[in-house]
């Protein structure tokens, strides 16, 4: 009963489009549990999209393994594609990012990760939906 008015599409819309784990992830700003994700050992070539919307957000290519238990990466594809709030839930300060395009909810980021951003990308698997191939979404031309 919050009320919160994501644009486009309604709470309803949303709660029919994803599965219940998805929308608690992406809608209610909920975490997966760690080392559950099926994402979380993908290494293959391509690109992670919003589950949510579709929108291309982060590249095998920047993909590392933190040990955290959850998919992170260095950085986003595009400083676009990803907005950040400052997050002060759970009596701690974090950064929450979410897609900018659905405002979906996709984790946290920090600044203790690898070179050579030192930003980890601390994403739910439950947010993204992988599409192999080239890491590169705007590669053309490519078929398998
Ligand atoms: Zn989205």
């Amino acid at each position: 009963m919050s009320g919160q008015n994501m644009p486009g599409q309604s709470d309803d819309l949303w709660r029919e489009k994803l599965s219940p784990e998805r929308y608690h992830v992406l809608r209610q700003k909920g975490t997966e549990p760690a080392w559950s994700g099926e994402l979380l050992h993908v290494d293959s070539p391509g690109v992670f999209h919003c589950a949510g919307c579709g929108s291309v957000l982060f590249s095998s290519d920047d993909k590392f393994d933190s040990g955290s238990g959850w998919p992170s990466f260095t950085r986003a594809l595009s400083g676009e594609a990803v907005s950040t709030h400052p997050d002060t839930s759970l009596g701690m300060v974090r950064t929450e990012i979410t897609c900018a395009a659905c405002g979906g909810h996709l984790g946290h980021v920090f600044p203790d990760g690898p070179a050579p951003t030192g930003q980890r990308y601390c994403v739910n698997s439950l947010s993204l939906s992988f599409a192999p191939g080239t890491s590169s979404p705007s590669e053309p031309g490519t078929t398998t």
